[in-house]
């Protein structure tokens, strides 16, 4: 058996960077050489032992991540050998009442590479053809990596029908909340406006795109500063990626205030995970005849990324913070855990 290195989460809050047997592909997988893989919230949720008991230990983590493919089996039809290509990490089962309404991203036994099984954080993946989409040549390694992420972003302005002409607010700057800006900055030229309450995260947002307004709900009413800034007509869509979130005294919890800032007949998407009830007061949604909805992971929107990248629509550096040697992964979950407002997104490179 060929051996090669990985980050594998051996216990809760410990990853040892160890040698592993490399993946045997069979029918139609191919073996992906990978480049760079990032690290994402669920993976913080999974290494804090959150997740537990949704998967198993030892585990190698990853879920985004991409590289160039150095083997296929028998059965593959569409890629071959030297491909670069971005891992959609989703798995559904094709069965239950959503999956057979093509409703993928809710279905009930839904999985993940790198969650429930092993995933990228490996310098070789094992991946059937089928989760593949093949990177142009603009774009690099490193931002190939990124497509998981920035389908997120996609896929939520999807959810939420978001317009050229719309009026949005995001409320969270975290990792979600940035991707979301991105995609929602390709779609609609009016006003973008985001909420937080660490100043690092926003500025991060602002160096990215001058043009939109950034709000710290810690120290403004945020609600109101929404409305000054939309003439007192309130956002036609609010989205939501918060998540956990911190109460201060007498300032609106994030769905509430999502709702709070749109317009009559406006949307809220929420997608931040939190454990937490959210506090709300329906009267406010309804008087507004508001849609709340939620969205999840992406839904084959890594094309629309890809090609968005490609155009050179995207900023994606503007999201990561952080390069590190994956011998280095337990350093960077203890980095996105005590320093917060410091990292974003950390990169961990595996090949050049
Ligand atoms: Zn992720
Ligand atoms: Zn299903």
């Amino acid at each position: 058996m060929k051996k090669m290195k990985a980050a594998v989460l051996t216990e809760y809050r410990k990853v040892e960077w160890k040698e592993v047997d490399i993946p045997e592909i069979s029918g139609n997988e191919v073996l992906v050489k990978v480049g760079y893989a990032c690290i994402c919230g669920s993976d913080q949720h999974v290494w804090l032992g959150e997740f537990h008991p949704r998967n198993p230990l030892p585990l190698i983590q990853g879920h985004e991540f991409a590289g160039t493919i150095v083997e296929t089996g028998p059965e593959v039809k569409n890629f071959k050998t030297g491909d670069r290509v971005a891992v959609d990490p989703i798995i559904w089962c094709g069965k239950c009442p959503a999956c057979l309404r093509h409703h993928y991203p809710a279905c009930t036994t839904l999985k993940l590479v790198g969650i429930d099984l092993d995933g990228g954080f490996s310098e070789y993946m094992k991946v059937p053809e089928t989760m593949l989409y093949r990177v142009t040549e603009n774009i690099s390694d490193k931002h190939a990596a990124l497509v998981e992420v920035l389908s997120i972003g996609f896929h939520a302005c999807n959810r939420a029908k978001v317009c050229s002409n719309d009026r949005i607010v995001i409320w969270g700057a975290g990792k979600v909340g940035q991707c979301i800006l991105q995609a929602a900055r390709t779609k609609t030229k009016n006003t973008l406006i985001m909420v937080d309450m660490i100043d690092e995260r926003l500025a991060m947002a602002k160096k990215a795109w001058d043009d939109i307004e950034i709000i710290n709900a810690a120290k403004t009413n945020a609600v109101e500063r929404i409305r000054e800034l939309t003439g007192g007509e309130g956002v036609d869509i609010a989205f939501e990626a918060v998540g956990h979130y911190k109460d201060i005294p007498g300032a609106v919890n994030p769905v509430r205030g999502c709702i709070q800032a749109i317009r009559g007949g406006g949307t809220v998407c929420v997608l931040g995970l939190s454990s937490e009830p959210s506090p709300i007061v329906m009267k406010e949604l309804i008087w507004k005849e508001g849609i709340i909805m939620t969205s999840r992971v992406s839904h084959g929107e890594f094309a629309e990324t890809i090609e968005n990248m490609n155009r050179g629509s995207l900023r994606p550096d503007a999201i990561v913070t952080d390069i590190l040697h994956p011998s280095m992964t337990q350093k960077g979950f203890e980095m996105l855990e005590e320093e917060p407002e410091k990292h974003l997104k950390i990169m961990l490179k595996f090949s050049e």
